[in-house]
């Protein structure tokens, strides 16, 4: 049976070309450490690290080099700036639509005093940007977003949000999960304080590698999470100030930042904006086609325009569960079904607790997937519905 990769928002499926290889020669012909051995080879590997930073900095409009910070991904990217940055009194807003990786971190530093508060964003996932401004309070210091829904692919309005922090003179921090890579992501012109960002989504590399881009304001004000040694100011039991090192205690993962290199060098050479358009032309199939199928909501904004490759479906008076468990079990077609880490946002799109089978595309998806997917729907659809309430679904 053919396999067909649909979860490329939780991990994109083939990694770019050249990010094995890459690896590979890494582990085989040399996986020297850099910032320790004063030796010719691990200069090498300490040039394809800051060649790597550079790229990102490049891709994200972003500067100084020095302030691309490498952690093991979004996750941590947010822990870091959420459990650094902020003390006892402090009020924060983020959106509805928040995975866990905001939300998680959010509830911890409730419980040290640091509040917050999440605008509610429309059934379709989208936000007006007013309801962010009507959440400022003195004490508020950041507003933390996700750039566009994990479940539904809305695009959170950005540039709106930028301008707003700006003028209220609190920090922009994104999480550019689902859109990092496929979508053009520009740190200056939205006003971006600190980007979040995963290696392994949209920029196509491996797994547990990732980071974060973060002002020098941030940067000075950032109580580390993690110390260690750096390899550099060896003199020092505290943590050195210079950058990345202060917020890069231990070894680096640098298997992951080297294929991490070669996945961006292979994005780099792609034309702008044909990622994007080949994903959207995919999802743009596949949203008509689920129209035309009974008894399914689509969730989320009906159209391609503000959002991502990510589309949910809620098989109404059937079991969610059933639909992504045929799917893969009888046409080897791999989705996501549940709460996809973010039970606030499925809650704001009136899909909590039965959650929803996601579709996600990448860039080596085709148009003939997302045909024999429609098709294998419409099989399952016509076959006996299962009696269970929606409630068996199994939440993930
Ligand atoms: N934020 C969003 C919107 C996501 O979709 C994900 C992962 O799916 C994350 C954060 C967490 O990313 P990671 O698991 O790579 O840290």
């Amino acid at each position: 049976m053919q396999h067909i990769y649909f979860d490329q928002a939780s991990s994109s499926f083939p990694k770019a070309e050249g990010v094995s290889d890459a690896i590979k020669h890494f582990l085989d012909q040399g996986a020297f450490n850099i910032n320790r051995g004063s030796y010719e080879a691990a200069y090498e590997i300490s040039q394809l690290v800051l060649e790597t930073r550079e790229l990102l900095a490049d891709l994200f409009h972003f500067a100084p080099v020095k302030n691309v910070i490498f952690t093991p991904g979004v996750t941590y990217s947010l822990n870091f700036l959420i459990k650094g940055l902020f003390h006892t009194g402090d009020h924060l807003i983020c959106s509805s639509m928040e995975h866990n990786a905001v939300m998680r971190p959010l509830t911890q530093t409730a419980k040290l005093g640091v509040r917050f508060d999440a605008a509610l964003c429309r059934p379709d996932g989208s936000l007006d940007p007013q309801r962010i401004e009507d959440l400022i309070q003195p004490q508020t210091k950041a507003v933390i977003l996700t750039a566009a829904s994990n479940v539904c692919g809305s695009f959170l309005p950005l540039a709106e949000i930028g301008r707003i922090c700006r003028q209220h003179q609190l920090w922009f921090i994104l999480d550019s999960a689902q859109m990092a890579g496929t979508f053009p992501l520009d740190m200056q012109a939205l006003q971006i304080d600190a980007l979040a960002f995963p290696g392994h989504k949209g920029l196509l590399g491996p797994q547990g590698i990732g980071g974060m881009l973060i002002s020098e304001e941030i940067a000075q004000l950032a109580e580390p999470l993690i110390s260690g040694g750096t390899g550099s100011a060896s003199h020092l039991e505290e943590m050195p100030a210079l950058l990345p090192d202060r917020f890069e205690a231990g070894t680096l993962n640098l298997p992951g930042i080297i294929g991490l290199r070669a996945a961006l060098q292979y994005l780099a050479k792609q034309p702008a904006a044909a990622i994007a358009a080949k994903e959207l032309a995919l999802t743009a199939a596949f949203l008509r086609g689920a129209a035309d199928l009974p008894q399914v909501r689509i969730i989320g904004l009906p159209g391609c325009a503000k959002r991502a490759p990510v589309v949910s479906l809620d098989f109404c008076g059937d079991d969610n569960a059933r639909i992504a468990y045929q799917l893969e079990s009888d046409f080897g077609i791999m989705t996501r079904v549940g709460l996809h880490c973010a039970p606030r946002a499925h809650q704001t799109l009136g899909t909590f607790p039965q959650g929803t089978v996601r579709f996600s595309f990448g860039q080596q998806n085709t148009e003939d997937e997302v045909n024999f997917c429609l098709a294998a729907l419409k099989k399952i659809l016509r076959r006996q519905p299962c009696s269970s309430s929606k409630g068996d679904s199994h939440a993930l």
